[in-house]
């Protein structure tokens, strides 16, 4: 049974904010500065994403956190993450002494999904991936967005041809008009784990194990020397197909999660 579309209750975006992004004069702003104008306009209601499966993500957490020890950070918790993701979750907890928000799906759709398509749907077809996606991650995230006025993520233009257009800060259409903030856009790979090393910012330990991006764990594997970084998540499929709703929009985006 189709579910109903989540309630969004959500304040317009300010005249100023609206200007700061028409003028797209973040561009030339820091991540740090991107994120204490986010905090600035939209706190308690922004948040920010993190899947505690790469390294940008929490790059963003420390710095967030050093600019407001009372920002908020979210991971959707799927029911298939990795052992490791969760002790990473609870690590960071720990070290940040933060509370995470873990963001689960309805155990209905789950539970309906799962009885009529089996739990290891997503390897029969690409129908049946972007189904098991949009109940364990798409349908929770536009439920918990609906609270909000802004979101952080950490999407870099390099990662993905579709991600080379990505603004610092956007109105985010396939979210009901959330304000939408990428503060490491033109960051690189190494400036990431530059900023790693610097803060000794946790992250997840299958890195060291070949992963350079973990998702689900029955979705994600290790790539080998040369490959893509992408291409341990969804190997099975076309590389066309590798999206799973959660940035994917009239921009083109792609999967980040
Ligand atoms: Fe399901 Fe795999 Fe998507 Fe996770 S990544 S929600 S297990 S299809």
């Amino acid at each position: 049974m189709p579910s109903s579309p989540p309630r969004i209750r959500r304040n317009p975006p300010a005249d100023g904010v609206l200007d700061a992004i028409a003028s797209g004069e973040a561009e030339s702003w820091s991540p740090q500065e991107i994120l204490t104008w986010g905090v600035k306009n939209f706190r308690p209601r922004i948040a920010l994403s993190c899947s505690f499966g790469a390294p940008e993500g929490l790059v963003l957490l420390d710095m967030m956190h050093r600019i407001d020890p009372g920002s908020r950070v979210f991971v959707l918790d799927t029911g298939r993450l990795p052992q490791a993701t969760h002790d990473l979750i609870d690590r960071v907890r720990e070290r940040y002494d933060k509370p995470i928000e873990v963001v689960f799906p309805d155990s209905g759709a789950v539970s309906a999904m799962v009885r009529e398509h089996g739990t290891n749907l997503f390897y029969e077809s690409v129908e049946m991936r972007q189904r098991c996606c949009g109940v364990r991650k798409v349908a929770p995230l536009n439920a918990y967005l609906g609270e909000l006025d802004a979101w952080a993520t950490g999407l870099r233009r390099d990662q993905t041809l579709s991600r080379g257009d990505t603004p610092k800060i956007q109105i985010d259409h396939t979210h009901g008009g959330i304000v939408k903030l990428n503060p490491i856009a033109d960051w690189t790979r190494d400036q990431v784990m530059a900023y790693v090393r610097a803060h000794n910012v946790p992250t997840n330990r299958l890195h060291a194990k070949g992963y350079p991006s973990v998702g689900c764990e029955p979705c994600s594997r290790a790539v080998r020397p040369g490959e893509d970084a992408r291409a341990g998540r969804w190997w099975w499929e076309n590389e066309g197909n590798r999206e799973c709703g959660i940035h994917f929009g009239e921009e083109g985006q792609g999967s980040g999660i």
